[in-house]
């Protein structure tokens, strides 16, 4: 097995999503070897002692680690400058694992409330049930983050720019709270991805992804990362994940990898396409509001400027006419598919009030900002002209 060397030059990003992490099998294979195997043979009955007893680092059981899902660790961590990752089954598996492994009984975690559906449920319904209370607050008031703290707080939670308003959350005032009380700040980057925020050089101490969306960006696996510090990662994650099991699979870390090396020039071909659609849906007469982290009319457009390198790949906006007219202009859509997910090379739009955030209530929904006429859009790798005429004629049908 011989790993790939680079003489100690720091590479840049786009060179090591390409051969960052990679081990070669004695076969000298071109692409990354996919050990699909649930466990590992051992020379000799020393052999397993030592690797059971930690004197040798090889490989024991795939639900603690495996060659083919390392390399996708080793080739993530390289590009978003952390010590650690560990990749896992979805990204739900990697925000449950990171916020798991930071509480115990007693005490306390702070969440901005504009959270994906199930993070909110894990911070919301889970944590109380095991002890853990909770606060959920408007992340984007940095006074309502200093009034939630407590002396057992030991875990702050944000994702920005938030779904589906696309909030943007002082990551580095943020964690400037946290470091105070000595909690720990998780910050769920998927909709900014890692191409264009960096929240552990603005001052988180981890960062998860659903690697479901831009990093596979094609529609085909689950998969997520928690990336944060060696010895926590060792000392608290790994623990959790040996013995409770959502360790990401040998396939989807094969299927992931492959994501990575193609992940740059997706984004910033589908960030170069948002720009000029979202300045397209601002112009049109039928959009009430457009709401876009890469614009200057951006209610947070200093911040957004200040710890994002781009504006990103989703978008939303707002329709006059509720829910009817949502409903008949996604219906007439023709080349951007109606589906929940997002950061794929199809270009998809969704209706959170009636499908991601249906089940949070009206009461819920209204303090978020999610109307019924708010849709929001994950800008894919078709031709933005094909795209702008797709809108165009869909909202004229309204
Ligand atoms: C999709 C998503 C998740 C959950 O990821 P899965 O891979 O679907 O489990 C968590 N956070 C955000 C912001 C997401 O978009």
């Amino acid at each position: 097995m011989t790993s790939e060397g680079h003489k100690g030059k720091q590479l840049r990003p786009a060179t090591q999503l390409v051969h960052g992490g990679t081990t070669r099998s004695p076969f000298g294979e071109t692409s990354e070897a996919l050990y699909l195997t649930q466990g590992f043979v051992y020379d000799s009955a020393e052999a397993a002692e030592s690797r059971f007893n930690g004197e040798n680092p090889g490989y024991v059981y795939s639900r603690y680690a495996n060659p083919t899902v390392t390399m996708f660790e080793d080739r993530i961590k390289a590009l978003e400058g952390a010590e650690a990752a560990r990749g896992m089954a979805s990204g739900m598996a990697a925000v449950n694992t990171a916020v798991m492994a930071s509480v115990k009984a007693g005490d306390h975690v702070v969440a901005a409330k504009a959270l994906f559906g199930s993070c909110r449920y894990i911070v919301e319904t889970l944590l109380p049930r095991y002890g853990v209370e909770s606060t959920l607050i408007d992340g984007t008031d940095i006074e309502q983050w200093k009034a939630a703290v407590r002396p057992n707080t030991k875990a702050l939670f944000l994702e920005s720019p938030t779904n589906p308003t696309l909030e943007v959350i002082d990551i580095a005032a943020v964690a400037e709270i946290s470091k105070s009380i000595g909690a720990r700040l998780i910050v769920d980057n998927v909709f900014a991805t890692p191409l264009f925020q960096s929240p552990l050089a603005l001052g988180a101490d981890v960062v998860v992804y659903s690697a479901t969306k831009h990093i596979d960006g094609q529609g085909r696996c689950l998969g997520g990362v928690i990336l944060s510090d060696q010895e926590w990662i060792d000392e608290e994650v790994m623990p959790f994940i040996k013995h409770t099991g959502p360790h990401m699979s040998p396939f989807s870390a094969w299927v992931l990898l492959k994501g990575l090396e193609t992940l740059p020039l997706r984004v910033k071909q589908q960030t170069a396409s948002a720009t000029k659609i979202a300045d397209f849906l601002a112009e049109h007469s039928k959009v009430s509001r457009l709401i876009y982290p890469g614009r200057d009319d951006h209610p947070q457009a200093d911040v957004a400027k200040r710890q994002m390198r781009a504006g990103s790949t989703m978008l939303a906006f707002e329709i006059d006419g509720g829910k009817e007219a949502a409903f008949r202009f996604a219906n007439a859509l023709e080349v951007i598919k109606l589906s929940n997910n997002l950061g794929d090379a199809k270009s998809l739009i969704t209706h959170p009030a009636t499908t991601t955030h249906q089940s949070i209530g009206e009461e819920a929904q209204a303090e978020l900002g999610i109307s019924s006429g708010l849709l929001r859009f994950s800008v894919g790798l078709e031709d933005e002209l094909d795209l702008i005429e797709d809108l165009d004629q869909a909202l004229s049908a309204i």
